[in-house]
């Protein structure tokens, strides 16, 4: 990872893979080793490899996967149907990518190398083989997002959630290609990503179901089940003059009590969970 000033503007850096010297242009982040073709990004002085993974949806697709994801369970209800998509835009988004070894075996941390809204970003699953080398020419530059956190920064936050730097056994930076879609619902707009080399959704901001119908029926049925209660023990000492028969009367009559009470309530949660 030795680099060495030639000129004002070139510089020679060693080649992560085969240890060549390569020339690179002072403007110049994107690099092919000219000697073994390994795709090199440079950060400043820090060379690391520079994958890509292959897009494997079409937008159409891409919105398909959008649109399964909204009929799911978390969404409000019907929001495939009452959403309007706008738009969407299809980019490769940076990532920091490390892979450490240690006893417990090899793991992978991810950590976005541009601003991003979407911290599930974090969260995503990078297949082994899913890495390629970035290839120069082959794909758009506009849809190519530069990164802009360094890779110290990345390592600093490796770091801060204990890592212990001498166990990275691989660093590199990664483009990741995603959808991301804008849509509108109830007079908001809200956007969601669609990882395209798996099709994943990921999305922090979304028109939830409302969980405030579900906690008054909750309330509701604790009120219910006391009264009920207080009912058979009122009815438990009117028709008895003993405590001890008016007790046993009251257990008697809660069974069927409550048998009684739970089905409005279990109906009123069947109409919640289909109308919300
Ligand atoms: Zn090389």
């Amino acid at each position: 990872m030795a680099s060495s000033l030639r000129s004002e503007f070139e510089m020679q850096i060693k080649c992560t893979q085969c240890g060549a010297d390569v020339t690179v242009q002072q403007d110049e982040t994107f690099i092919e080793c000219p000697f073994c073709a390994s795709a090199l990004f440079l950060d400043k002085r820090k060379v690391v490899f520079h994958y890509l993974i292959n897009s494997n949806f079409k937008p159409n697709e891409a919105e398909g996967n959008l649109k399964r994801w909204m009929a799911g369970n978390h969404t409000v209800k019907d929001l495939d149907q009452k959403a309007q998509i706008i738009k969407n835009e299809f980019y490769y988004f940076p990532v920091w990518y490390f892979k450490t070894k240690d006893a417990s075996g090899d793991k992978i941390f991810l950590q976005p190398a541009a601003s991003t809204s979407v911290s599930e970003i974090k969260k995503l699953q990078i297949p082994a083989g899913a890495l390629k080398f970035y290839e120069k020419n082959t794909y758009n530059e506009d849809q190519i997002v530069k990164p802009d956190v360094l890779y110290d920064s990345a390592q600093t936050w490796l770091q801060n959630s204990g890592v212990d730097l001498n166990n990275v056994s691989e660093a590199a930076l990664v483009h990741i290609p995603f959808y991301q879609f804008y849509y509108n619902f109830g007079g908001q707009s809200y956007t969601a990503l669609v990882e395209a080399s798996s099709g994943q959704v990921y999305s922090n901001i979304y028109p939830a179901k409302s969980e405030a119908p579900f906690r008054i029926l909750f309330a509701l049925s604790i009120v219910a089940f006391v009264l009920t209660s207080i009912v058979c023990y009122v009815l438990g000492f009117v028709l008895n003059s003993s405590s001890e028969e008016a007790l046993l009367t009251a257990e008697f009559f809660k069974i069927f009590a409550y048998g009684l009470v739970s089905v409005p309530l279990i109906v009123m949660a069947y109409v919640i969970a289909k109308k919300v």
